[in-house]
């Protein structure tokens, strides 16, 4: 079945879904992106995403093609148009198609996409009761990855790195310290407290991170916002990861070493229905 897409202002079938390939998204990689999960028909950490997308914007001298009310709106009509119960909104916006040149045009008219992606079954991934294996792999990514931009490239091939190694995912690893998961925010804990990068250039700033880590502070659970090694990283009773597509997903190996009994965590399991929950209610 055909789904509708969102192109610059119009509703079409995905076959009728262009944009030019002078598009500064397909040159240049000049653009952001969000991906909004979607649960029961509804929006999860809306707008988190829409500030983060702003914020993306504003630091990239980008114009915003539309207004958070508006983009609630799209986002709305695509689910119900397309009968989305669980999965996914994507959304993209690039500053627009112009004569291929590495200066910014001067009046760029921005490009804006979106679409869904159906999950059935979303909140309910097998990975989570299983947990998942990482490896650790060098971070080559460019010193901006706080704006979330649509160059990927680098964390698809650290992705395909770990499947070759019959890992699920990469950690990605700065002058020894663990930045961040392919797609996705790192943690650790050890002795009850838990561990993850603290903000700055070097990460994304995981809208699934934010309320993680409110949840777990009015749960009275310790949390220490600083870099930790991969040798420590190896040592932890438990690991897990987040991200708006997986929720809160337990760790339970690293570069083949086991993490306390080779089973998801119970701070991960804890924080995983914590956030369900929570976020669910919240749901728009
Ligand atoms: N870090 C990276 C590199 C990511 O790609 C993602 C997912 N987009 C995240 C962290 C998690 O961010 P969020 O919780 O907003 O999905």
């Amino acid at each position: 079945m055909s789904r509708t897409v969102y192109v610059n202002g119009r509703y079409l079938p995905e076959e009728e879904a262009t944009v030019s390939v002078f598009d500064r998204g397909f040159l240049f990689a000049d653009g952001v992106y969000e991906v909004t999960s979607v649960l029961d028909g509804k929006l999860i950490d809306f707008p988190g995403h829409c500030a983060r997308l702003n914020r993306s914007l504003t630091e990239l001298d980008m114009a915003n093609p539309i207004s958070d009310d508006d983009l609630l709106e799209v986002h709305r009509n695509l689910v119900r148009r397309n009968g989305i119960t669980d999965g996914l909104v994507y959304l993209q916006v690039t500053r627009g198609a112009a004569d291929r040149d590495f200066a910014y045009p001067d009046d760029p008219e921005p490009t804006i996409v979106l679409f869904t992606q159906a999950k059935p079954g979303l909140a309910d991934n097998p990975a989570a009761d299983r947990g998942l294996r990482i490896v650790t792999v060098p971070d080559q990514r460019w010193g901006r990855r706080d704006i979330k931009t649509v160059q990927l490239l680098y964390p698809s091939m650290a992705k395909m790195a770990a499947k070759a190694e019959g890992a699920d995912d990469a950690w990605m690893v700065e002058d020894d310290h663990v930045t961040e998961g392919t797609s996705n925010n790192a943690y650790i804990v050890k002795g009850g407290t838990i561990v993850t990068r603290q903000l700055g250039h070097e990460i994304l700033h995981g809208i699934t991170r934010a309320a993680v880590l409110r949840f777990a502070r009015e749960a009275q659970m310790k949390v220490e916002e600083r870099a930790f090694t991969v040798e420590e990283a190896k040592a932890a009773d438990e690991a897990f990861v987040t991200s708006a597509s997986a929720f809160v997903m337990p760790v339970v190996g690293i570069d083949g070493v086991t993490l306390g009994d080779g089973t998801p965590g119970p701070v991960a399991r804890r924080l995983r229905e914590i956030y369900l929950e929570e976020s669910r209610k919240a749901a728009l």
